[in-house]
């Protein structure tokens, strides 16, 4: 229904008008969705039921924050801690860049490079314009499976990892191998075989943390499951890989 409604107005409301008034227009929705039983980790608004979308996600209606923001917001703030911390964010969703910021980390970059998501810096994830050594902490959520030369992207994160630093990443994962095709280009195929138009791979766990390990990491799997009653609206059997800097 949502995303009925959605399309409905992304055809009929020009796409600038939608951007400027995002806000207002979560504002709307949100109103028919408050009440007590759930809750979103990352904006703290209380409702009667997360959105639920067609590939089963659940989005928050005030802040549209996914599942796997609000498991990053809880794992960051309940064990990996953001104060004190140096922060490189890859292609961070506006809600959780904006909890993470309040949370006071010592320095917070946002980075994007495609222009999808609102950032502090265009950063080419192949070749990052840092230092050596200057993150306590990089979040790298759904961007590798987006990268060609996804080992050059490692062997860079590896590069600006403090010693001791920590990077938290994800991607889609599919059971097996890895499925990857060079030749398989143009968009269209690409959703088709990758599930999304810009994807170039979908990684198994098992190759990811192999080529993490490859570019220097020390990687533990961790996955989580949502508690009973799911009042923060996670998602079952989700995977992060913790990706640390010896
Ligand atoms: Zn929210």
């Amino acid at each position: 229904m949502y995303e009925k409604v959605k399309k409905i107005v992304k055809k009929i409301v020009p796409k600038g008008w939608v951007r400027g008034n995002t806000q207002t227009l979560r504002k709307i929705v949100a109103a028919f969705y408050t009440g007590s039983s759930y809750e979103c980790g990352i904006c703290h608004f209380q409702m009667s039921r997360f959105i639920l979308l067609e590939n089963g996600n659940k989005l928050c209606p005030k802040c549209g924050s996914l599942p796997r923001s609000r498991r990053l917001c809880s794992v960051m703030q309940s064990e990996v801690g953001i104060q004190n911390k140096a922060i490189l964010h890859f292609s961070p969703p506006k809600s959780l860049s904006e909890r993470i910021k309040k949370a006071g980390p010592l320095s917070y970059i946002s980075a994007d490079y495609s222009g999808e998501f609102p950032a502090s810096e265009k950063i080419d994830i192949t070749s990052i314009d840092k230092s050596d050594e200057s993150f306590d902490l990089i979040i790298c959520f759904h961007v590798l499976e987006h990268v060609l030369d996804d080992e050059q992207a490692m062997r860079e994160l590896h590069r600006i990892t403090k010693k001791g630093g920590l990077c938290l990443i994800q991607t889609p994962f599919k059971e097996g191998n890895t499925y990857e095709d060079a030749s398989i280009i143009l968009p269209e195929e690409r959703r088709i075989h990758f599930g999304q138009e810009d994807h170039v791979r979908i990684y198994s766990v098992q190759d990811l943390m192999k080529k993490l390990i490859a570019a220097g990491f020390n990687v533990v799997e961790r996955i989580f499951e949502a508690n009973e009653g799911n009042r923060m609206g996670f998602s079952n059997n989700e995977t992060i890989l913790f990706a640390y800097k010896k």
